[in-house]
Order: C-alpha cells, then structure tokens, then sequence
C-alpha cells in the first residue's frame, strides 16, 4: 500500500497502536497529522520528517475541533486515541464515564465531523478508520464505560458510512484484542486476568500495535474501495472462540 503524496490524520499517534500507524504511514509515504495530548510526544513527532504535531486534550470538545481544523487539509483519517479506566459496574462513577465517552466517543466524532466537511467542500474522496475494541462485542468486567465508549464509537462508524458514503467518504473500525501498548499494562498487567484472556485467542498471543496498523492502512487503502461500515476485528480468533 502506498500512500505517497496523502496527509493523514491520526489521533492519539504519540503512544502504541497509533505510534505505530504514524510510523508505517510514514514509512510508506504518507505525511502524518498527529492530534495528541503529551508534550514530550509532540516534540519528539515534530522531530520526524513530514510529520505536523498538534498538542490538544480531546476531552476538551472547543480544543478538540481548533485541532481537527487546524490539522487539515488532509486525504484520510484515523480516529486512534483512547483511554481506559478500571472500575467495577457498581462503582463505575459518572466522572470516569463521561472522561471515556469524551474521548472515546466525542472526539472522534468532532474529528470526523471537521475531516469530512472539509473533503465535501472541496469535493474530494476519502476514508475514516475508528480503533475501537473487542470490548464493543462482549461484557468485559471492570469495563463498562470503556465498552459503552466503544459501543457508541461502532454506532457513529456505521452511521458515518451510510451519510458520507454517497459522498465518496468511507468509514470503517477495527477491534482489536489485547495489544501489547502502555494502555495493556493498565489493563492487563493481572497475570491471571491476562492468561485468561489469552486462553480464549486461539492464535495464541496478544496482538502487537504492527498488526493492527497493517490493518488500519488496509482499511485505508484504495484497495479496500468496497469495504464500507464494517467491524474489523483484528483478535487472533477471539470472537469465535
Ligand atoms: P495508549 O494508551 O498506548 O496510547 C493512546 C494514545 O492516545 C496516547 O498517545 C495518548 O496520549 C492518546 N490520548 C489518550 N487520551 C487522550 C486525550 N484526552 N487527548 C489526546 N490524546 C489522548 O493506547 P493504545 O495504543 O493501546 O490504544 C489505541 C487505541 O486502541 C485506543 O482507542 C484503545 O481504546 C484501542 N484499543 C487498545 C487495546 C489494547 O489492548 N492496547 C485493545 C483494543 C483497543 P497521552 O499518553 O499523551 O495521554
């Protein structure tokens, strides 16, 4: 896949998965908007050739959508940026939900909203990946604001495939298992909990962030022109198992 020539827009490219999609993007030619939060991330991504860093908290709906506008033009783009917080369903608090919808949701909703205005303005095509999770299929315990974060997050890709399509705008997610990211070691670092989720992926590991970048970019890519609205998941077989 080549994406020589194209801008790309990747949310949370300063740690993990989408690190990792920042750097295969740019490996295979692409220009890389990155929209992330840690000072230190942003300077050393401005250090990277072709890559424009934005520094935005994408909790913040005003900032969030200054960044996404700020970070245009742009041919593609990639909702990556997540975050998670451990809490049983009885004590999940109000503050933590609304924390992981803003950014799991929200932002990627804002984001897509700029990204897309602007290609329809200037009548071009383009596509949309949201990373969401395994956790968007099933009951994950100590995660139901992450999972309803990421079930809301499935609702918009499917409905931002149905209004933009038509407008040469695709939009896709993908769910991956466990990947081996800073947001893994807060949530999985329970040896026990993590065996027994390992147990239930029948390729045997946990993904790392280069398998479910491979598969970001193929959403991406011209080659997936007919792929519209689907939920990729990127799990060794986790679903079926
Ligand atoms: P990491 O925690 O390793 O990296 C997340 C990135 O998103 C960081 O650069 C982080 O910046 C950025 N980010 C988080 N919150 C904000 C915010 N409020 N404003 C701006 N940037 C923010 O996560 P992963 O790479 O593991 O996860 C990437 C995506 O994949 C997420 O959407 C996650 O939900 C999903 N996912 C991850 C899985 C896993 O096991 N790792 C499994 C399934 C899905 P900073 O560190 O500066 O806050």
């Amino acid at each position: 896949m080549d994406f020589n020539g194209k801008t790309v827009i990747v949310t949370g490219a300063g740690k993990g998965i989408g690190r990792e999609i920042a750097r295969m993007l740019a490996e295979r030619g692409a220009k890389v908007s990155a929209l992330t939060r840690s000072a230190a991330d942003v300077d050393a991504l401005r250090g990277e050739s072709g890559c424009r860093a934005i520094q935005v908290d994408l909790a913040d709906a005003d900032a969030t959508r200054k960044a996404a506008i700020a970070a245009l033009p742009a041919d593609f783009l990639v909702n990556c940026a997540g975050t998670t917080e451990l809490q049983p369903f009885l004590e999940t608090t109000v503050e933590a939900f609304d924390r992981l919808v803003a950014v799991n949701t929200r932002a990627p909703m804002i984001v897509a909203q700029e990204y897309a205005r602007f290609l329809i303005r200037e009548g071009r095509n383009g596509a949309i990946v949201n990373v969401s999770s395994v956790a968007s299929f099933i009951g994950l315990p100590d995660h139901a604001a992450y999972c309803a974060s990421k079930g809301g997050l499935d609702g918009l890709t499917r409905v931002m495939a149905k209004e933009l399509g038509p407008h040469g705008i695709r939009a896709n997610g993908v769910h991956p298992t466990v990947t081996l990211t800073p947001m893994a070691v807060k949530a999985w670092s329970d040896p026990e909990k993590a065996a027994g989720m390992m147990q239930r992926i029948p390729v045997g590991r946990f993904a790392e962030p280069a398998d479910v970048a491979e598969v970001v970019l193929f959403l991406l890519s011209d080659e997936a022109a007919m792929v519209n609205g689907i939920s990729m998941p990127v799990d060794g077989g986790y679903m079926i198992a």
